[in-house]
């Protein structure tokens, strides 16, 4: 196991992660937080001043109460390079050039069917961002990394769909590499990262979503729940800050769980009785259509609880007593502070449906302190944790040395002291960003820092 070093050997991405967390604004508070030498950090923000990722602003001279000269502040630069990020439904697509403090910069949403399988599905994307880049007046040398959220359970590590009900013909397909190569296609390349390392990161719809909810909405909630019902039914967990996974990306998938007395209940997983079966917006649209209300989706289930159609509201609400009884187990066993409905069919029919059934079933212990609420971010939840996902996996402490490293080795100097290589997360490779200029040596060379979690 990894054992925390002192701060004082932090590297440059140490100090990166300093700056971007408000933990440290300023060149003495750097040295204070991590103890180095004056010098120390110059150099090490010398490194990333070269690279464009930090900038420096004047003080506010209001907030100096000594009246002296306001110390410089020192900022992330989230203008420097962007992300493209994409969000799959079953049925439709939204799609977004973010920078690097997740401000939207051009977007896009239209029809996009996951059912028409991974290769056309991809390439559309493809065809999407370089129209957007275009949009937004940039181009693929300044993209770093692109954020996929899909609905389906995915192996983080190696990039790949897991036998996902809900994705025909998606299961075990070379995602990465194919939407590198519609990327290619569409935009000429010219990526920073070169077209063959640009980091692709997947990940599950619900963990991306939880993500950017508990980041934006509740930042001091170590222990974030939420569940999306749209089409299918999924939750992603965050507890301190990190999205939790399990040991290859199941977690959360609660929408397979099967109900007792629904023996009828045909599930595109093939298994009859699933939660999703019963209470998904697909499940509804199918209830509301037996009923007399002819509707295709999930996303016609909402139009129909946005204008308050009664058959929609009564089923919206025994949907959410449905998924209430599941998550009377999934609460007690995680004891979440803060539990958020997203998806088509957040609203108050279903949120009242699944507060009935938590409080009824979970242990008052359980429920005292759990807020149930609607998401603050709405159908851009995905776009956002998509993006944040690929900035925290880019600028993490290892993997921004690494990246410096190369930008100055590409130059022909030698990598800076004290920026040790990260350890490869499989298939998401690096390559030096084509602007880099070269590194002057940096401080007093230091042993290899270790992060503490
Ligand atoms: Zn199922």
């Amino acid at each position: 196991m990894n054992q925390p070093k002192p701060m004082n050997q932090a590297s440059a991405g140490h100090l990166l992660r300093l700056i971007r967390r408000g933990q440290a604004g300023t060149r003495g508070e750097l040295q204070r937080v991590t103890g180095l030498s004056r010098s120390t950090v110059s150099a090490r923000l010398d490194q990333l001043f070269r690279a464009g990722w930090v900038r420096e602003h004047a003080g506010d001279p209001v907030a100096d109460p000594t009246g002296g000269r306001p110390a410089v502040r020192l900022e992330f630069d989230g203008s420097h390079a962007v992300v493209l990020v994409a969000d799959l439904e079953t049925r439709n697509a939204r799609v977004a050039v973010l920078d690097l403090s997740g401000e939207v910069l051009a977007e896009h949403a239209g029809r996009l069917l996951i059912d028409d399988g991974p290769a056309v599905v991809l390439d559309r994307l493809g065809a999407w961002f370089a129209e957007l880049l275009t949009k937004a007046g940039t181009g693929m040398e300044k993209v770093c990394g692109v954020g996929l959220s899909v609905p389906g359970p995915v192996d983080f590590a190696s990039g790949e769909i897991v036998q996902p009900p809900m994705m025909p013909g998606w299961d075990g397909f070379p995602v990465r590499e194919a939407l590198r190569a519609a990327l290619l296609r569409h935009t000429g390349g010219g990526a920073a990262e070169g077209e063959d390392g640009l980091p692709v990161l997947i990940e599950n719809d619900a963990n991306v979503m939880a993500y950017a909810e508990q980041r934006l909405g509740f930042p001091d909630c170590s222990a974030f729940l939420l569940v999306k019902v749209s089409t299918g039914i999924g939750a992603g967990v965050v507890v301190d800050g990190e999205m939790y996974r399990g040991i290859d990306g199941g977690a959360g998938d609660i929408g397979h769980i099967r109900l007792s007395g629904f023996p009828d209940a045909l599930c595109r997983c093939g298994s009859y009785g699933c939660l999703a079966a019963v209470a998904s917006g697909r499940a509804l649209a199918e209830q509301l259509t037996a009923a007399g209300v002819p509707t295709a989706s999930g996303s016609g289930v909402r139009d129909q609880l946005a204008i308050g159609q009664p058959d929609a509201v009564r089923l919206a609400r025994a949907a959410g007593r449905q998924v209430g009884e599941v998550l009377a187990t999934v609460v007690t066993l995680l004891n979440p502070g803060v539990l958020v409905i997203a998806g088509d069919l957040a609203g108050p029919p279903f949120l009242t449906g699944v507060r009935e059934l938590l409080y009824q079933r979970a242990m008052p212990r359980t429920t005292a302190e759990l807020q149930v609420v609607t998401g603050r971010l709405g159908d851009h939840a995905g776009l956002a944790g998509a993006g944040a996902m690929v900035v925290e996996h880019l600028y993490a402490p290892d993997r921004a040395d690494a990246r410096l490293a190369a930008r100055a080795e590409v130059r022909g100097a030698p990598a800076a002291p004290g920026a040790p290589a990260a350890p490869e997360a499989p298939d998401v490779r690096e390559s030096p960003h084509a602007e880099g200029l070269p590194a002057v040596p940096s401080g007093p060379a230091a042993p290899p820092f270790v992060p503490g979690r």
